[in-house]
């Protein structure tokens, strides 16, 4: 049972998919993502962005555009293999990659051959030592070859934009998918060998009703996802002019969108779902319930994962690496992103090299998040005691000694108290949506 107290809730917060979190990042040092890929030692994950989708949805913020212009995506693409090769000359031999995942976008925007001519060159380049792919996947521009393809490269892993059954939402959002269709998907992906499917979920739609969000959950139940992500829709016209589209006045308000999400909870939790920090679930036999049981659950610029790797390198426009003391961004221009990567040129030109308060700070947010509790050195313990009053004294969380825990109906404030240990926020809440 979620208690809502929407004074809490009030300041927009950042997902912290990494801390300093992509809205504090500056100018890097010119060859600073070149060093930092020449000193990976060990595992290394790889991300591969594909900006392109068959439809655009209203809603999305994503950093992607229409697949039809085919000019567009060639260049792009070829300009993706040139940094695939700049990025493996630099990778010294200790490098092993264990992890690739594909995403976007809709990498299967892309054609089937253009996609497998990928995965051919990360095999000729990479150091790679039986890695675990997956993607990310448009059930409307999926097709029986994609499950083909995905046997075919070994592809484990995948998920799904399902955001709603609900046929009137899905027009609201300008993405119409019939159940058919996605049924249709998820038989190709389980015959192509897929054993964890993720559905993506969202709430505080336009004309989204509790029924509509319980519905969606039950299909999704029935339909046998093996792990659940339930955002909120975050509507901020002012940041994604798309989302003009979607009318302001069919948006569910804020008392409702909290019910949605405690809905969600409550739905996932009591069918057989694990929750996984404040927005995802799992079944149990799936990695991600395994790793949070464990707690070893970490976040990462993709969001909850049970990839240990220290190091993620981001290919692609406006792909983020991550690495033990640098995040670093390429260009987010496509334009220039290309002239550079043709050039034979990283791009990551933005980023921020993490100092040792950022770290200090930063694993006790991610602690917070993956695994509701945190140990504070007794400095931060004092800075914070009273800004956690409000959230201690309603039974949110407790501090003893310096021992901070998220109590049960603390969890859709999770962000927020995670939020109490960032030293950069006060500059840019206009950027973030709201913890719920
Ligand atoms: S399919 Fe996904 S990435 Fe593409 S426009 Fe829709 S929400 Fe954005």
């Amino acid at each position: 049972m979620w208690n809502y107290y929407p004074e809490l809730l009030a300041t927009p917060v950042p997902r912290y998919t990494s801390y300093p979190t992509a809205a504090d990042f500056g100018p890097l040092e010119p060859g600073a993502i070149e060093r930092a890929i020449a000193g990976v030692d060990g595992d290394v994950s790889l991300y591969l962005h594909i900006p392109f989708c068959e439809k655009i949805c209203y809603y999305c913020g994503c950093n992607t555009g229409a697949s039809g212009k085919r000019a567009r995506v060639e260049t792009y693409l070829a300009a993706l293999h040139q940094e695939l090769a700049t990025v493996a000359s630099l990778l010294p031999s200790s490098a092993r990659v264990r992890r690739i995942a594909f995403g976007g976008g809709s990498p299967n925007a892309i054609e089937p051959h253009e996609f497998m001519a990928l995965v051919e060159a990360l095999h000729a380049h990479f150091p790679l030592r039986a890695p675990e792919w997956s993607i990310e996947l448009d059930p409307r521009s999926l097709t029986a070859e994609w499950g083909h393809l995905v046997r075919e490269v070994g592809i484990t892993r995948a998920s799904m934009g399902v955001q709603t059954f609900a046929a009137h939402c899905q027009k609201a959002i300008g993405r119409e998918q019939p159940t058919a269709m996605i049924c249709r998907s998820i038989d190709w992906l389980r015959s192509g060998g897929v054993t964890s499917l993720n559905f993506d979920l969202m709430y505080g739609l336009p004309h989204q009703t509790m029924v509509d969000l319980a519905d969606s959950l039950e299909h999704t139940r029935m339909l046998g996802a093996d792990r659940v992500a339930v955002f909120g829709y975050a509507h901020v016209p002012h940041m994604v002019p798309r989302q003009t589209m979607i009318p302001e006045a069919a948006l569910p308000g804020a008392e409702a969108r909290f019910a949605m999400a405690a809905e969600a909870h409550a739905f996932l939790t009591a069918n057989g779902y694990e929750a996984i920090g404040f927005d995802h679930f799992a079944l149990p036999h799936d990695p991600m319930a395994r790793v949070t049981r464990d707690g070893t659950l970490r976040r990462n610029f993709q969001g909850f994962t049970d990839d240990p790797a220290e190091v993620l390198i981001g290919m692609g426009v406006s792909a983020i690496s991550g690495f033990p003391g640098l995040s670093a961004q390429n260009d987010k221009h496509n334009g220039r992103y290309r002239a550079l990567s043709a050039e034979g040129r990283l791009s990551a030109n933005h980023g921020i090299a993490r100092s040792a308060e950022d770290a200090l700070r930063g694993n006790i947010i991610e602690a917070l998040l993956c695994r509701g509790e945190a140990q504070l050195p007794p400095v931060l313990t004092g800075e914070v005691a009273e800004r956690l009053e409000p959230f201690t004294a309603r039974g949110l969380a407790e501090l003893a000694g310096t021992t901070l825990r998220i109590l049960p109906g603390g969890l859709p404030y999770a962000r927020v108290i995670a939020s109490l240990f960032d030293s950069y926020r006060a500059v840019t809440q206009r950027r973030f949506s709201s913890a719920i």
